[in-house]
């Protein structure tokens, strides 16, 4: 990924004081092949390369910092802006009901995301919404939406038999002023290509409603065609922003680089999960990083050189490599390391979305360090390699020599229970190679 490759351009010009045209030319060859292989649109890829030069070149090279690092730092910021920079916000502002219009081919994601959009402004914005569905061609897809809105209690437009996409729209219209909905979300029908006929459709929607909102619901995992495609309808429909789905699918990226580019509108939503929870705001600096590789990892890596005893890594890395059990040894040495790495809250910050979320479910602070090295400190080694002997008698002796209550103890032992899962989570993930690279 971009990452790794950049990491190599970071040896390369290892000291070297300044960003020059000769020492980038080669790094920005390598940025973008990296972008192009992300599926980042040709014309996109040409267009960032020419102003992260133009950043680049003649840039002191401040403190601390190597010029390769100067210039991911050049390469993260421009990425950011090719996403629109800030955080783009749902507009609402209009008379009631606002209408939000989904687009998109079919398989998008338009029916679900209308669902999860639904939930997210109860929850967040504390609107009462209307769910519609102008879909008549399939015959379950109504139904679909129907199903989503029961489980988000939500409120469900009733389609009448026979009814066409343009009367559905007006009556629900004047079904969500009579029922006082703040909002109104009208999912539409998609196809497998864009034909003439659908665009004329959502267009004469687009009409009747006049949206605050034409939201283009768009597949992450599509790559080039996702591109395509946005075009298209960004040139039929005046879209006011998109939604990317499925970025939980391995998708390469690219999509979310060129999107904005292409259409001209912001990405305000990502589709983060299948269930109805999986809708995030779209904030351009996480994606970035995200695209850069996992998270801060480089952050991360260096902070560990600094703090973590590199054997002991390496030992933990091996241990978890070989699949053999993680024991409350193991759990008292990341605590350690975790102090080292200025405590549980700054390594989070850094770690990639996923992994952080799995260690928030272990739910450690910094207070809770010390008390839990106490803990497994009065355990002998017996103990802390198999906890599943710990009954009542043994857990009242730990917890008189390590003055804190059996439910402190019990609680500690739960904890560690949900590291191994995390642990193996881990291990199967990136974190062994993570690990491994801290050695430097
Ligand atoms: P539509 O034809 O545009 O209405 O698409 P649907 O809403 O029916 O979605 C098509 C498929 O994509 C369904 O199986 C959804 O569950 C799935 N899907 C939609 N959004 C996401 C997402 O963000 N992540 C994942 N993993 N699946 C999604
Ligand atoms: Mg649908």
């Amino acid at each position: 990924n971009l990452t790794s490759r950049l990491s190599g351009v970071i040896k390369t010009l290892r000291g070297e004081a300044r960003l020059t045209e000769n020492n980038i030319q080669e790094a920005l060859r390598e940025v973008r092949m990296a972008l192009l292989e992300a599926d980042v649109a040709l014309p996109v890829v040409k267009e960032f390369i020419a102003r992260v030069k133009e950043k680049a070149v003649g840039k002191e090279v401040i403190g601390s910092l190597s010029p390769g690092q100067a210039l991911v730092g050049v390469v993260h910021q421009e990425i950011i802006a090719l996403m629109g920079g800030e955080k783009a916000d749902i507009n609402l502002s209009t008379v009631p009901p606002a209408v939000i219009l989904m687009a998109g081919l079919q398989g998008a994601g338009k029916t679900t995301s209308s669902g999860k959009l639904a939930k997210w402004l109860m929850e967040n914005k504390k609107k009462k919404v209307l769910l519609v569905s102008c879909d008549i061609y399939r015959p379950a897809a109504i139904h679909q939406l129907g199903l989503l809105a029961s489980q988000i209690g939500a409120d469900f437009f009733p389609v009448q038999t026979g009814q066409q996409p343009k009367e559905i729209a007006s009556a629900a219209l004047s079904f969500a002023k009579t029922h006082f909905h703040d909002v109104m979300i009208v999912d539409t029908a998609g196809r497998l290509a864009i034909d003439e006929a659908m665009m004329k459709e959502i267009g004469e929607l687009e009409t009747l409603l006049k949206p605050i909102e034409t939201l283009f619901v768009v597949d992450a995992m599509q790559g080039q065609d996702a591109v395509n495609t946005a075009k298209a309808f960004a040139e039929a429909l005046p879209l006011t922003g998109v939604i990317l789905t499925k970025l939980d699918g391995d998708s390469r990226g690219g999509a979310a680089l060129s999107v904005l580019h292409v259409t001209g509108k912001p990405i305000k939503f990502a589709g983060v999960a299948e269930k109805l929870t999986g809708l995030e705001p779209f904030h351009p600096d996480r994606m970035a990083s995200r695209i850069l590789g996992m998270g801060d990892v480089l952050g991360l890596i260096e902070e560990a050189q600094r703090g973590v005893d590199q054997r002991e890594a390496e030992k933990l890395a091996k241990k978890m490599k070989s699949g053999k059990s993680f024991d409350l040894s193991d759990f008292k040495m990341q605590f350690q390391q975790m102090k080292n790495m200025g405590g549980m809250s700054a390594m989070m910050e850094k770690l990639p979305t996923q992994l952080s979320q799995a260690a928030q479910n272990v739910k450690i602070d910094d207070k809770v360090i010390g008390r839990t090295e106490a803990i497994i400190n009065a355990m002998t080694p017996q103990e802390r390699a198999k906890p599943e002997i710990l009954k009542a008698s043994r857990k009242r002796r730990i917890a008189a020599g390590a003055g804190v209550t059996v439910q402190e103890v019990n609680r500690l032992l739960a904890q560690f229970e949900q590291a191994q899962k995390m642990m193996k989570m881990m291990s199967k993930g990136g974190m062994t190679k993570m690990l491994r690279s801290m050695k430097g």
